[in-house]
């Protein structure tokens, strides 16, 4: 049996363990099963490449072993690195400069492939024509694509940490200059197959084209439309990565950019649904604009407000019969998770009723406080979701809102004017007795003021939430 049949073999059983890993990843009972499924494909997949790279190889074996061995060391070192010392609140930064990575290699893997072989395009005509054409445009997509994903993923950092302002980037006729792009990027797709081997200039053009519209993408959405963007360059990703496999000629990178491509694309449209949003008006960005510029942070009072103390919100707790925990972004900075999953036990243990409401946007990351929540080994079956959960919030003594401030504004619901209006959120003031953790007035990632803190029911616990909540704990 020949090394290319039995890697193509490796190859599908790694197709069919991703597969598998993403059906595990669905569920949190099941989701360590499928990282792990994940994992062991991925493993099968680099043995089955190097092997069928060593195989292929025109230099020595010795050479192009020691050559591949030289950037896996590096990369794990990196790689490991960087997976040990991020923060949870870190996350959804690292995963936008991991998705610039893949446009970066779809780029050069585009150039690369062209460059090896620039003259296999329909103008040197042949019985190879049609195969070179195709070839030809697979390159042109890879490295336009991959271009996009590339500095969108940039910008994206740059926002998610704070390096570059949130708020959306407003040029004059915006949505023209993206379709002006575009066509220029048809016009050179044409030059580029007609160029024979001289279309290495068309190429770079498309490029530079294709990295600016990925920036002025990605640069005209903010406020609270980022987790769409977040999850949808994990879509352009996966895109890139199938490009880059038709150019390669590897099976199982199609399907696994295919699966990266279509479940990010899933994930967004859900995350729209869940924010009200519609995909279009979302990839045209300007959100946050209704009432001028998104200035994060900035405080703009709305009355007054009342303060409480740890001590007291230990009376109420131990006074209350069912309780409502809301975390958001605030709960993942303070790393309260895990004094909140102590408070949680124990009030669940002196017979309260206690569970989670989870928003589907909450934190900086699609499934951020589930993650949160799961590690410090709270039951599944106390976290609920919005839809699950909103309804119950008027039979509810008290509720606690730990660092969470867009997904509990009323203002999305009452105030047509707002930028977050139309947001889906959880009434929280609906309940008996609100109490909201946080360390000043400031307005949460999307720059509004929210009229929840200056209700009647409500009461600010000023400070870092893990503070409190173990002040919370001790009083009990
Ligand atoms: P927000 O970002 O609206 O608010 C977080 C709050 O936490 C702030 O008001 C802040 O107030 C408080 N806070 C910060 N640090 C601490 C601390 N140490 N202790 C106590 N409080 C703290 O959070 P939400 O989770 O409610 O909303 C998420 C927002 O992020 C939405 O607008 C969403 O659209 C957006 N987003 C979501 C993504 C996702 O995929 N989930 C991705 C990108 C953006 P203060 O400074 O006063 O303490």
């Amino acid at each position: 049996m020949s090394v290319e049949s039995v890697v193509q073999a490796v190859y599908l059983v790694a197709a069919v363990l991703f597969v598998l890993s993403l059906a595990g990843l669905s569920k949190q009972e099941t989701a360590r099963r499928g990282v792990l499924l994940g994992m062991t494909g991925m493993g099968l997949a680099l043995v089955a490449t190097i092997a069928l790279a060593l195989d292929r190889s025109e230099r020595p074996v010795g050479v192009t072993a020691a050559l591949i061995l030289f950037v896996l060391l590096v990369g794990a070192a990196v790689g490991t690195w960087r997976a040990r010392t991020v923060e949870m609140t870190q996350m959804p930064e690292l995963i936008a400069l991991l998705h610039s990575f893949v446009g970066a290699a779809a780029v050069l893997v585009g150039f690369g492939s062209y460059l090896t072989d620039p003259g296999s395009g329909g103008s040197t005509g042949g019985a190879d024509g049609a195969g070179g054409t195709v070839h030809l445009v697979e390159v042109f997509l890879g490295v336009l694509i991959g271009a996009v994903t590339f500095t969108g993923s940039v910008v994206a950092f740059g926002k998610l940490s704070a390096r570059l302002r949130s708020s959306p980037l407003l040029l004059p006729g915006r949505n023209w200059l993206n379709l002006a792009a575009l066509v220029a990027c048809g016009a050179l797709l044409w030059w580029f197959l007609t160029a024979g081997e001289s279309g290495l200039v068309p190429l770079l053009l498309m490029t530079l084209v294709a990295l600016a519209l990925g920036w002025h993408l990605v640069a005209a959405i903010g406020g609270g439309d980022m987790p769409v963007v977040v999850s949808m360059l994990n879509s352009y990703s996966g895109w890139a990565a199938a490009a880059a496999g038709f150019m390669l000629g590897n099976d199982l990178l199609i399907i696994t950019g295919a699966l990266v491509g279509s479940s990010g694309a899933i994930l967004s449209y859900l995350m729209c649904r869940a924010m009200n949003r519609s995909f279009v008006s979302v990839i045209l960005g300007g959100y946050g604009t209704g009432t001028g510029v998104v200035a994060q942070g900035a405080p703009a009072e709305q009355g007054t407000y009342r303060e409480t103390t740890a001590l007291e919100v230990a009376d109420r707790l131990t006074a209350a019969r069912s309780v409502i925990v809301v975390p958001g972004y605030g709960m993942a900075v303070a790393k309260a998770q895990y004094p909140v999953a102590d408070l949680v036990a124990r009030l669940t243990a002196r017979g309260t009723t206690v569970r989670f409401g989870i928003h589907p946007v909450a934190g900086r990351l699609p499934g951020h406080m589930n993650v949160l929540l799961a590690e410090a080994k709270v039951p599944y079956d106390q976290v609920l979701g919005m839809d699950e959960i909103n309804d119950d919030f008027g039979d509810t003594d008290v509720v606690l809102v730990i660092g969470a401030n867009d997904t509990v504004n009323p203002a999305a619901q009452d105030d047509p004017a707002s930028p977050i209006a139309g947001m889906p959120v959880l009434e929280v003031w609906e309940a008996r007795e609100v109490v909201v953790f946080k360390r000043s007035m400031a307005t949460g990632y999307a720059g509004v003021q929210n009229p929840l803190f200056f209700r009647e029911n409500t009461a600010m616990l000023f400070g870092d939430a893990k503070d409190q909540v173990e002040l919370i704990v001790q009083a009990l």
